[in-house]
This record gives structure tokens, C-alpha cells and sequence, in this order.
């Protein structure tokens, strides 16, 4: 079991265990936000104390609520607006602790044209500590 949280702490996401992978999308909402996103299935993450810590940004299409933390405003997480049929959460890894990513390698995410994937690369330097950098290769 992980936490992910905000920085002011008012929203804690408790998953079940760490990334394996997370992916970095530059679609036009992504490019702006810079998350790193873990996949999860609902189940596995529980988000505390409530929805109503975070405010939600619903994109043009309709289909993904984004979250951000209502006081210090880091993006914490997107879901399905439509909770009974949505089948994954992403997680914004960058509200992982920086051991929580040490070794994780980022998907590229072409989410702007083609849709595909365009590679791998490092988690960025901003998602480490020493420590992270040292285990992280
Ligand atoms: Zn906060």
C-alpha cells in the first residue's frame, strides 16, 4: 500500500502499490498539467476524506473528470465521469513519494495525434530525490 497526496495533504489517495510504469501524455490537457499518470482500477485506490476536497475539471469530450486539491491546487488524479462504468483512475504520480517511482520508467504517450506510443524515457528529475536517482538508474 501507497499514499499519494497533495501538497497541503487535504486529499490522500491510498493505492495498492506502486506504479510499475507511468505515462506522460501530451494531449492538450496533459501538455498543461505536466502529470505523470499510473493507471489503477477503481478498486484499487481509496480516496480520502472525500470528493469534496477536490474541485473537477471536465474536458470538452465529457468522458474524464480532472482533480485538483481545492486549497493548494496540485492535480491529484482523473476518473470517469461516469463512476459506474468507468474502469480506471489515473493517479498523478508526481503526488507519490519520490521512492514510490525509483526505477519506474515513463511511457510517452502520444495523445495529441497519433494516439500510439512514442517510447520510453526516465522519470524526470523533478520525481526524485538522491536517493530516487541512485536506485533509480
Ligand atoms: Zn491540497
Amino acid at each position: 500500500m501507497i499514499e499519494a497526496t497533495c501538497h497541503c495533504g487535504a486529499v490522500r489517495l491510498s493505492i495498492v502499490e506502486p506504479p510499475a510504469r507511468v505515462t506522460s501524455c501530451n494531449c492538450s490537457v496533459c501538455r498543461r498539467i505536466g502529470a505523470l499518470w499510473a493507471y489503477y482500477r477503481p478498486e484499487q485506490v481509496r480516496i480520502a476524506p472525500s470528493d469534496r476536497a477536490t474541485i473537477a475539471y471536465v474536458r470538452g469530450d465529457g468522458l474524464i473528470e480532472f482533480h485538483h486539491c481545492s486549497t493548494c491546487g496540485c492535480l491529484t488524479h482523473y476518473e470517469g465521469v461516469d463512476k459506474a462504468r468507468s474502469e480506471r483512475i489515473g493517479v498523478n504520480a508526481r503526488m507519490m513519494e519520490p521512492e514510490a517511482l525509483a526505477g519506474v520508467r515513463v511511457r510517452r504517450f502520444d495523445g495529441a495525434s497519433s494516439w500510439t506510443e512514442a517510447g520510453e524515457e526516465d522519470v524526470p528529475w523533478s520525481c526524485r530525490t538522491v536517493t530516487g536517482v541512485a536506485s533509480g538508474g
